[in-house]
């Protein structure tokens, strides 16, 4: 899956007129809940009339049989509910209020009374509610081998409020070890038929009874016999019926805009753990079977699957039964069905792979690039990993709501629209390098992932981190000029940032509940993940890299993995290539068993002669441990280490360069000759390229000799050290490591700087400075000093000049960001005349894609409401997904309150703006100086909303709450967040971000504490 940063993953709520939250999805739920504490503790359950409105009264007993076990155990599937975030839910069963009436009126027109036991003749059906639920995992002693799967979703009419789905499911299982149970993940769905379960070749029912195990997400279904080893048995659920909600999980409904009229398609997204809101299955990645799916669909709308469609069938009455090939093996979360009116263009590769890519109508023109980087890559990676692609046809669909950037579902991978659609002229370069790396991405898992499977959602860094790190790869194979793999430290960068905090968490972490599966796909399993990767290439070599892959591939192709099976592959390889580095799996687990990472600091005091040693880098060394994860190394590691020199300036640095630093070693003595005195302006410097996952640090004389080199002549350090020595500095002295002036002097000769990448890491750091700086008196000389920074490169880029390379468009974006934001007036001037001009002719929009975003921002800023209203208007009428996302930040960036709170409520309205884009429009809301404390009482004040509907199943609720916290800096708002955190029962999977944004704010508290004097003088001195 591609993470898609600020954007939200939830379905529509509404507020009711008796003021209590339900949203359509959560019916469903609340009725599994009344039903489940009905049937499980004895609660009363009425459902008062089945037509319009359905009635719902829990009436809580005062004792149980006498006791109060009932009323214990309700309270506590609550307090599980609402851990998941469905507070909604939690207010059904007040804490102190067990004899309490709630009504609950739902807006859903007709729903069927739940029935637990729709079998012929009377069977118990009983609930079991867990106090604690410490294990969800299935039981291992039934292996399915095939589902014979249909779905008939209903979604004809024009009220999506009838919308629904209904579908059977055969299951075929070898039996493992004797068992008396079958039993499968369940999910909101309502079961309408019968069970039964078979030997094979026999006829006799071995059902017994079933029951749920809500928080488990459970179906249990027990037989009259014991299972026996070593034989296959069927299990066959004739009937269940869902709800088909835009509830952006599980299988939903997506629509767009034609003339005024709404048309809907049902698709999917099973990832991690929504294939069990589709239909009754072992929904854990480690159970792999074969798939035959049948798929009912009416007359006008097309099937599509992971497999070629096999046979077309009439049903009668307009239905037609679309039967696909069987798939090969795999697992639940790659499944996908569409069913939608869209378009394809189509090409074939070399292979012979059909390769086809969807949309709606509207924007098949918009597919032609997305097409052709596929078939470029697709072919790439059959080659680099030298095993085929192991399905006939390639289907790639942009989706017009999708929670992620994408997802690499077997053979049909979807998309949201911008990370698919390029329209050339219209979309940016930076747009169109998006496409091309989710693409990348996304056929990556293809072999990383969807042929070879993390066992369990605690690896999930090996398919993240190996699709991060080989998007970079397959991007850099159709355009070499584009510099993939120097850009890759603005990621790495990026990581170090979150990954220097004590609430980060290693690599491989231990993962359990829903949320925790959800919270983990975050940057730490991509971008650290794909970091760690780099560097394990770098230290084995591109061959060994390679082939080593090819050998873990191969070995557990269709089948599933452990990380060691990784290591054991490429340390195998390494043996038996050149037998250089056999031990991966000790270097390795440094990096992967324990969270953060360590700071390098070398010791130069002596000609042909440096010392090195490690230590643990935090931002605030003084942040209190959660004590959460402990490390097994005591924060020590296996550090692949290099370096160059002053007289050397070697930054081509290979496998042969590496000097392993063992984690036992608390300094080692590296002698060279060609190391020069550490007199003057010679310098070393550690981690050339970067490769290794380690920041550098030096005594002040060293950190002075490179300054001064950047200002002599900073073309001779390679660009992405000219990038590190920034990023390393600030962050060092962020963390007390290094004194603030020598980051300071860091940025000193970026007047002269034209590369993007430096440009990249000093906007990062500089970006935060100014941001901490945006209310202090120093804003002032510090924006003047930043005026001077960016105003060379300003020169040579300007706002209404082409970029030659896809590098210098990327310049242009950020210094004219830079430029127009700390206000040089030639920035500004110019920004508002072209959209002056768009605003006198619509039509003709005369702004490079590249710099849209920073003149819509200057022109709405500066602007009144009708520059915001004419930027509204554009956002409801352009076509093209990556244009309205640029003007909708646009339009964040007014500097009225009433404005941006007009925008805040539209921002969860979704007749206004989609719900996939609502996390983005708050957080940039809240980065607007004017708009930072209105986002955060928006927040607050709709928490309930926000936390049910954004939380439920998603990660992006942890982009909401540290998008709008990450510039707190003040006491006062320390305290208040505090408070709130303080204040709520439970933050469901918001728990981690809430802790890091505390932490975050202290430090950022902190750091004005201890470096707005030395700015201050700094800037004094250099005469700002
Ligand atoms: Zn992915």
């Amino acid at each position: 899956m591609k993470r898609q940063d600020y954007y939200l993953n939830g379905d529509s709520g509404k507020m009711s007129s008796d003021g209590f939250y339900i949203s359509k999805s959560k019916a469903f739920i609340i009725v599994f809940l009344a039903l489940a504490v009905a049937v499980g503790v004895g609660i009363i359950v009425h459902f008062a009339g089945s037509a319009v409105n359905v009635e719902c009264v829990c009436t809580f007993p005062t004792t149980d049989g006498g006791n109060s076990v009932g009323e214990t155990a309700a309270l506590e599937l609550c307090k599980t509910w609402a851990s998941e975030g469905y507070t909604d839910i939690c207010s059904v069963c007040p804490n102190n209020r067990m004899s309490s009436t709630i009504s609950t009126r739902m807006t859903r027109k007709t729903i069927t009374t739940p029935r637990t036991n729709t079998t012929s003749g009377s069977v118990t059906t009983t609930q079991n509610v867990p106090s604690v639920v410490s294990n969800v995992r299935l039981p291992t002693a039934l292996k399915p081998l095939l589902y014979t799967l249909e779905l008939q979703p209903h979604m004809y009419t024009m009220n999506p409020d009838e919308f629904t789905f209904n579908g059977s499911v055969r299951i075929l299982f070898h039996c493992m070890e004797n068992t008396d149970n079958i039993t499968l993940h369940i999910n909101q769905l309502n079961l309408t038929g019968y069970i039964s379960v078979t030997h094979e070749n026999k006829i006799e029912d071995l059902y017994q009874r079933h029951e749920f195990d809500i928080a488990r997400q459970f179906i249990i279904i027990y037989t009259k016999i014991q299972l026996i080893a070593g034989r296959n048995y069927t299990v066959d659920i004739s009937s269940f019926v869902g709800p088909l909600v835009p509830g952006l999980s599980g299988l939903y409904i997506s629509s767009y805009t034609r003339e005024d009229t709404k048309i809907y398609l049902a698709t999917t997204m099973m990832a991690p753990i929504d294939a069990r809101k589709v239909f009754p299955c072992q929904d854990e990645p480690a159970f792999k079977a074969e798939f035959d799916v049948t798929i009912l669909r009416k007359e006008s709308k097309k099937a599509i699957s992971n497999t070629p469609l096999a046979q077309s069938v009439s049903r009668g009455d307009d239905w037609v039964a679309d039967k696909f090939e069987r798939t090969p093996k795999m697992s639940t979360y790659l499944l996908a069905f569409i069913i939608c009116d869209f378009n394809y263009t189509q090409n074939t590769t070399k292979s012979g792979i059909t390769y086809r890519a969807w949309s709606r109508p509207e924007a098949t023109d918009q597919t032609q690039y997305s097409l052709d980087v596929g078939v470029r890559i697709l072919t790439f990676y059959e080659k680099y990993f030298n095993i085929p692609y192991p399905l006939p046809k390639q289907d790639m669909i942009a989706i017009p709501d999708f929670a992620a950037g994408a997802m690499e579902n077997w053979g049909l991978i979807t998309y949201r629209e911008t990370a698919m659609l390029y329209q050339p002229g219209v979309s940016s370069v930076k747009n169109k390098q998006f496409v091309a790396i989710v693409v990348s991405h996304e056929l990556s898992h293809q072999w990383f992932g969807n042929l070879v499977t993390p066992s369990w959602w605690d690896d999930l860094w090996l398919n993240e981190g190996f699709a991060t790190y080989m998007q970079y790869m397959g991007v850099d194979h159709v355009h070499p000029e584009w510099k993939m793999f120097e850009q890759f430290v603005v990621d790495l960068q990026d990581v170090f940032n979150i990954d220097g905090l004590i609430s980060s968490h290693p690599v491989y972490v231990p993962v359990a509940h829903p949320n925790e599966i959800n919270a983990i796909f975050d940057k730490i399993s991509y971008a650290k993940g794909a970091s760690i990767i780099r560097m394990m290439r770098f230290f084995l070599g591109d061959d060994v890299f390679q082939h080593g892959l090819t050998r873990y591939l191969n070995g557990l192709r269709y089948d599933v993995a452990f990380h060691d099976d990784l290591w054991f592959a490429l340390g195998n390889q390494s043996l038996a290539e050149d037998n250089r580095i056999s031990n991966v799996k000790e270097i390795m687990d440094t990096w992967t068993l324990q969270m953060n990472y360590p700071v390098v600091k070398i010791t130069y005091n002596r000609t042909g002669q440096i010392t090195v040693e490690q230590h643990r880098y935090l931002q605030d060394p003084n942040a209190m441990d959660p004590g959460k994860y402990t490390s097994p190394f005591g924060y020590k590691w296996h550090i692949p280490f290099a370096y160059t020199t002053s007289d050397d300036k070697w930054f081509n640095v290979n496998s042969n360069d590496v000097i392993i630093m063992n984690k036992n070693e608390t300094t080692k003595t590296i002698s060279k000759n060609s190391i020069p005195a550490p007199t003057g302006n010679n310098w070393v410097l550690g981690n050339p390229m970067q490769y290794g996952y380690y920041r550098v640090n030096y005594d002040d004389r060293n950190w002075i000799a490179l300054t001064e080199q950047l200002k002599s002549d900073h073309t001779v350090v390679h660009v992405i050290n000219r990038a590190q020595i920034i990023d390393d500095a600030w962050s060092l002295a962020k963390s007390g490591d290094l004194d603030m002036s020598i980051a300071l002097r860091t940025t000193e000769y970026l007047n002269k700087e034209l590369d993007w990448i430096p440009w990249s890491a000093a906007n990062n750091q500089l970006g935060f400075v100014g941001s901490m700086l945006e209310r202090h008196q120093l804003n002032e000389s510090f924006t003047k000093y930043m005026q001077n920074k960016t105003s060379s490169a300003f020169e040579k880029v300007k706002l209404n000049s082409t970029g030659t390379t896809h590098l210098e468009s990327f310049l242009r974006s950020t210094i004219t960001n830079l430029a127009c934001s700390y206000g040089v007036e030639a920035c500004v001037d110019e920004a508002k005349q072209l959209f002056a001009q768009w605003m006198s002719s619509p039509e003709n929009n005369p702004i490079d894609p590249g710099i849209k975003s920073t003149v819509y921002c200057v022109a709405v800023a500066e602007g009144g409401i009708d520059e915001w209203e004419f930027v509204l208007v554009q956002y409801r009428t352009a076509n093209l997904a990556d244009e309205k996302s640029r003007l909708l930040e646009g339009l964040s960036c007014s500097k009225q309150p009433v404005i941006l709170s007009r925008y805040l409520k539209m921002a969860i309205d979704p007749n206004e703006i989609r719900r996939q884009d609502s996390v983005s429009v708050i957080v940039h809301i809240s980065r607007n100086t004017n708009g930072r404390s209105l986002a955060w009482e928006f927040f607050q004040a709709n928490w309930d909303f926000l936390s049910n509907d954004f939380a439920a199943g998603s990660f992006t609720f942890s982009t909401l709450v540290s998008g709008i916290t990450s510039l707190f800096n003040t006491q006062f708002e320390l305290d208040q967040l505090k408070e709130f955190v303080d204040s709520k029962a439970s933050l469901g999977s918001g728990e981690r971000a809430f802790a890091q944004a505390l932490e975050k704010t202290q430090s950022n508290i902190n750091w004005m504490t201890a470096n707005v004097p030395v700015i201050e003088s700094w800037l004094n001195d250099q005469g700002y």
